[in-house]
């Protein structure tokens, strides 16, 4: 039976996905050829890459809005030192949100670029918030977030208005919840979470903030090389693209962001109101502040830790150890989790309770 996948990512995916790709490897499009073994520039894996690059503009609401959308590799983590050598003016500085470990692995990087201005941190507080009151100086060359902090279990629900270009990163909660994304200059996203599998790294950008920095960027860093070459400067991620592919059309056909939205929610409430309501347990991040993708909390007395973990293994659950920064447990509930899981960690929770 299928474990109920609580991974922080690599993460669940839809199992319709699943099917597919796996078909996909054995026989592509009725072709006789596995999707791993043509060619990146044949006509079918080119109709893949362009309907992968529009849906993504078309689920988040940004077609015909100077936009491009990029499936690059790398992992998010390249897109640390990619937007600062595409949008770091020479000279220049820029500012930085200082949310959790990979805000703060994202600043490490654009320090090697120039000045990086930590507009606001929760560091003192082992990121259990969001800092809210900090202002953005005018002449930075851009603005950096990461608005889910996949390991300390926090979310951004308000985003500054600023005159500078806003740099997000989502790799943890893109897709997941309806935002005005046309507020944002530059999205990254590692696929792993709500997209597909490792190997590919969405990136969306707004065409006209690129071509400013004045710098000499090689080419295979370069934003604007991968938009000329729509997307296939070198040899894509094949397979991941394909697998996201299936996400997207996955999202699309059951409503969009809008209806996971609230699926989203609604396992999020019934969580994290079990975590409020038992005794037994302890959320780790601010209320006002809390992900609804990464749930974080601890057990009130550890004590009873041998007995929860064997009850919720038994239960079928996987995956919701906690990060080591933060201990205790972390339960990510990404867009393919099915609400009929939390209810069996709920479940679990309040047999805890009655037991002890
Ligand atoms: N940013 C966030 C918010 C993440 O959660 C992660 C990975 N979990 C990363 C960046 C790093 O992503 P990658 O492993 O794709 O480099």
């Amino acid at each position: 039976m299928k474990k109920h996948n609580y991974s922080a990512g690599p993460c669940i995916l839809p199992q319709e996905v699943f099917e597919k790709s796996a078909e996909a490897i054995l026989n592509f499009n009725n072709s006789n050829l596995s999707i791993l073994e043509i060619s990146h520039r044949s006509k079918d894996f080119v109709s893949v890459m362009d309907e992968a690059r529009s849906l993504v503009l078309e689920l988040l609401g940004l077609e015909g809005k100077g936009y491009q959308a990029l499936f690059l590799q790398g992992g998010a983590s390249m897109e640390f030192l990619m937007v600062p050598y595409n949008l770091m003016k020479v000279d220049g500085k820029a500012a930085y949100l200082d949310t959790g470990t990979w805000a703060n692995n994202a600043i490490k990087e654009a320090k090697l670029f120039g000045e990086t201005q930590i507009v606001a941190s929760s560091k003192e507080a082992n990121y259990n918030f969001i800092p809210k009151d900090y202002s953005i100086p005018s002449d930075a060359s851009y603005f950096h977030c990461t608005s889910n902090n996949t390991i300390f279990g926090t979310q951004m629900k308000s985003f500054p208005e600023t005159t500078v270009p806003v740099v997000c990163d989502m790799s943890s909660d893109i897709f997941s919840r309806t935002l005005d994304f046309s507020k944002f200059d530059l999205i990254y996203a590692g696929a792993q979470k709500n997209m597909g599998p490792a190997g590919t790294t969405l990136v969306v950008v707004k065409e006209e903030i690129l071509g400013k920095s004045g710098r000499t960027i090689p080419s295979i860093l370069d934003y604007e090389k991968h938009i000329k070459a729509e997307s296939m400067y070198n040899t894509p991620a094949v397979f991941p693209v394909y697998a996201s592919l299936l996400t997207l059309q996955w999202l699309k056909n059951n409503g969009g962001i809008a209806a996971i939205e609230k699926v989203n929610e609604a396992k999020a409430n019934l969580l994290y109101n079990e975590i409020d309501r038992n005794p037994l347990f302890v959320g780790t991040a601010n209320k006002e502040d809390r992900s609804f993708m990464n749930a974080t909390f601890l057990l009130e007395n550890e004590t009873h830790q041998e007995t929860f973990d064997k009850m919720w293994k038994e239960a079928g659950i996987s995956g919701l150890n906690g990060h080591r920064s933060v201990g205790g447990y972390r339960a990510s509930m990404y867009n393919a989790l099915p609400l009929q899981s939390v209810q069996v960690l709920v479940d679990v929770m309040k047999e805890l309770e009655n037991k002890i």
